[in-house]
């Protein structure tokens, strides 16, 4: 499959590392007009040039705090059209479920949902005036499959499904489709780090990983951690002409990690 992004506007929320990167940077490849988000302008700066010379593709940067209405109308106010709008930015953090305060809670919901809804509030009417454009949440595994010691997050990464589905109804039969796409573990800067700290420092990171897996994800059909890389394919591919058919739909491509048949 030759997927062409030529002519393509892609904003990435949270491009700065991890899977948004690996997103912006598989778009970028496509031949899309990539713009990277993040809140460090500096970060923001530094990811562009990375991208672009890993690419040769066209790239630019947009920071704001996409967390906060006056982040998301700054981001707007920078990048007022996009043809895909992937919203990727996100928090998580392990916490017992009775101990979480309600500002916590609120937090959670702002960064993780309602930034998304902000900015799709704006991008996908104009899409839909155009008559062609794709929204993609970046969820979780955690949406189906709430893990016990993050319970707010999980509640975040279902929202998103929710939302995700109403607004491919919202606007239905127009060429704008939108979904979510749900990683599952996912070898990332932050989570390289979470299972250094888990299983101790001292143990070669393949061995870490893979006893990471083993006892804590032991329902993976992978074995491994996925790559932010086999991420964005699927992104890349729900971002294209090739995923028209595809809409109102949650995405996995979690390693087989949620034990569930569709
Ligand atoms: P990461 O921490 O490596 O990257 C997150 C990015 O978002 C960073 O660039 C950060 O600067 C940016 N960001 C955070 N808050 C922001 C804000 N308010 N405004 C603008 N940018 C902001 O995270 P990641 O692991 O690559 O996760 C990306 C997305 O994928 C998240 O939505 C996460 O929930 C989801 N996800 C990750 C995994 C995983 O295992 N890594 C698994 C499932 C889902």
């Amino acid at each position: 499959m030759n997927i062409d992004m030529s002519g393509r506007t892609v904003l990435v929320t949270g491009s700065t590392s991890g899977i948004g990167q690996a997103i912006a940077t598989a778009f970028a490849r496509a031949g899309a007009d990539v713009v990277v988000n993040g809140r460090s302008r500096q970060r923001v700066d530094d990811t562009v040039e990375a991208i672009r010379e890993e690419t040769g593709g066209t790239v630019r940067g947009a920071a704001a705090d996409v967390s906060t209405s006056e982040g998301a109308d700054s981001l707007i106010d920078q990048v007022p059209d996009a043809d895909v709008l992937v919203n990727n930015a996100g928090i998580f953090s392990a916490a017992p479920v009775f101990e979480i305060p309600d500002a916590e809670w609120s937090r959670f919901f702002e960064v993780n949902v309602l930034s998304g809804v902000r900015l799709a509030r704006h991008y996908t009417p104009r899409m839909v005036r155009r008559g062609w454009g794709r929204v993609i949440f970046i969820s979780s595994e955690s949406s189906i499959f709430i893990p016990t010691e993050m319970v707010h997050y999980g509640m975040t990464k279902t929202a998103q499904l929710s939302v995700a589905r109403g607004m491919a109804q919202e606007v239905a039969a127009t060429g704008v489709t939108v979904n979510s796409v749900l990683p599952g573990p996912t070898l990332t800067p932050g989570v390289e780090e979470f299972i250094r700290d888990r299983i101790g420092p001292d143990v070669p990171f393949h061995e870490a990983e893979r006893r990471f897996i083993a006892e804590e994800r032991p329902s993976s059909l992978l074995g491994r951690l996925i790559r932010p890389e086999e991420v964005a394919n699927l992104a890349l591919y729900t971002g294209s002409d090739a995923g028209a058919a595809t809409s109102g739909a949650a995405l996995r491509v979690d390693g087989g990690v949620a034990p569930a048949l569709a």
